[in-house]
């Protein structure tokens, strides 16, 4: 596997690859890989003839105070384990070879982006589109997969590529959770102990709803309010949002059918994690 940290190189390699008449899949990540990471990994490579990981802690997508210089980072244990997943190149390239003096684009996408995550993370999908946008026209795969886990990022993604005539076709990959059912994540690592046991909140909940359902609740109002209830008996939660929403508009729903989606966001301590899932 290469690693390759200049735009110039990548672009070169895939250049390369496609005059060989090479399909390319993209995993776009953020690195600190763990499960959910690999699987993605895999699917892509099954898909396409080469796969490329990009790996960059993308500083715009970041608010101040928030976790960027906390965010975990280990590339030696991510190229191992990117290697073994059959990654050809890990692109890792540092903040100036993204962002040059002089950078002042944002690539924007309208009212998908300002709802659930959006609402509390002003300028969060901004930094999501325009990296993705620029990761794009670097590496210039033919697919690209993004995971179920950050659902309002692949919604606002597939618009992106939609508006924008993109030429990759977006996959997706459903959310893998540890044994115990809490969505991996890089963040999961900044949990104690007993924060861990609480974060499971987020599993529970829907679950919880899942089962409520069954039983025939299905006005949004209540079930939204049994989990704020719920996750209100968790040490260290604070709820950001219960949201139970259109899975493509993210708009909100009064009465759950096949077509919602349940989206929660909250904090454990000062981590803030997410997990979303279909009712029905
Ligand atoms: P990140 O490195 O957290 O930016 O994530 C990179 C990609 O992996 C994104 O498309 C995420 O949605 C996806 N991902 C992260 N965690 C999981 C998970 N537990 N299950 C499925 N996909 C995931």
């Amino acid at each position: 596997m290469e690693i390759l940290r200049t735009v110039a190189a990548m672009t070169d390699w895939s250049e390369k690859k496609r005059l060989q008449g090479m399909t390319i899949g993209l995993v776009p990540t953020m690195g600190f890989f763990h499960q959910g990471h690999l699987h993605l990994m895999r699917l892509c490579r099954q898909q396409m003839d080469h796969l490329v990981v990009s790996l960059f802690v993308n500083p715009i997508q970041f608010a101040p105070g928030e976790d960027l210089a906390a965010y975990p980072r280990d590339l030696d244990r991510d190229a191992a384990l990117a290697a073994a997943e059959g990654t050809e190149v890990l692109f890792a390239p540092d903040n100036v070879a993204m962002y040059p003096p002089g950078f002042q684009t944002r690539v924007l996408v309208g009212s998908l982006t300002e709802t659930l995550c959006g609402a509390g993370r002003p300028g969060h999908f901004a930094g999501v589109t325009t990296v993705v946008t620029k990761l794009l026209h670097i590496i210039r795969p033919h697919c690209a997969v993004f995971g179920e886990k950050d659902y309002q990022q692949l919604v606002v993604i597939r618009r992106l590529v939609a508006d924008l005539n993109l030429d990759v076709r977006i996959l997706s990959h459903d959310i893998v959770r540890e044994p115990d059912g809490l969505a991996m994540s890089s963040r999961n690592t900044y949990l104690s102990t007993t924060q861990r046991r609480s974060a499971l909140c987020l599993y529970k909940s829907l679950q919880l709803a899942r089962r409520r359902v069954a039983e025939g609740v299905l006005a949004a109002a209540t079930l939204k309010s049994e989990i704020e209830q719920y996750l209100a008996t968790f040490p260290e939660v604070s709820v950001e949002y219960v949201s139970i929403v259109d899975q493509e508009s993210l708009q909100d729903k009064t009465k759950v059918d096949e077509t919602v989606r349940l989206a929660m966001a909250v904090r454990v301590g000062s981590t803030r994690l997410i997990d979303n899932g279909r009712l029905c």
